[in-house]
């Protein structure tokens, strides 16, 4: 494990609770990754263009030794799992797996950008890193 990723996990469709659940057992299965850490989860509303209901949000620290587009890609399969069907962008999901940062590691291709690009206009992104922040310590 030579690195810390933070994931945030998103549902906004059917069981929300069900679907950060199901998401942490399966991640907790990737090879070469373990759960460190987890902060609360809370509820935000929706954000951009698509009228959808509330967001459970919920970030967690991940021990790695995977770079980031292996972890993208093992994520989007988490999400394939969870029933996520890819339709608008910004649009309702069951599930949706997000890469916020690495502690150590920054990646820019056309499929993944880390840090993530909304790391700095997200307000609860903010609050759960120093949640994870304060816990980690
Ligand atoms: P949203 O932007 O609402 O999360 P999607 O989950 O459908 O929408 O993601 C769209 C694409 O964003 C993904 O297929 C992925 O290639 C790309 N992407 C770029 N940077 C990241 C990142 N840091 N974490 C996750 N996905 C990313
Ligand atoms: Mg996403």
């Amino acid at each position: 494990m030579d690195d810390i990723a933070f994931v945030a996990l998103g549902s906004n469709i059917g069981d929300r609770e069900r679907h950060l659940a199901d998401a942490r057992s399966r991640i907790e299965k990737i090879s070469g990754v373990v759960i460190l850490a987890e902060s609360m989860v809370e509820e935000t509303a929706p954000i951009g263009p698509v009228k959808q209901g509330p967001y459970l949000n919920q970030m967690i620290a991940l021990g790695t030794s995977l770079p980031p587009a292996e972890l993208l890609a093992r994520l989007h399969e988490v999400e394939v799992l969870g029933d996520r069907v890819r339709t608008a962008r910004w649009g309702p999901r069951t599930i949706d797996l997000d890469i916020v940062k690495y502690a150590r590691t920054t990646w820019n291709s056309p499929e993944l950008r880390v840090p993530h690009d909304e790391i700095d206009n997200r307000d609860f992104w903010q609050r759960e890193l120093a949640e994870l922040a304060e816990v980690m310590i």
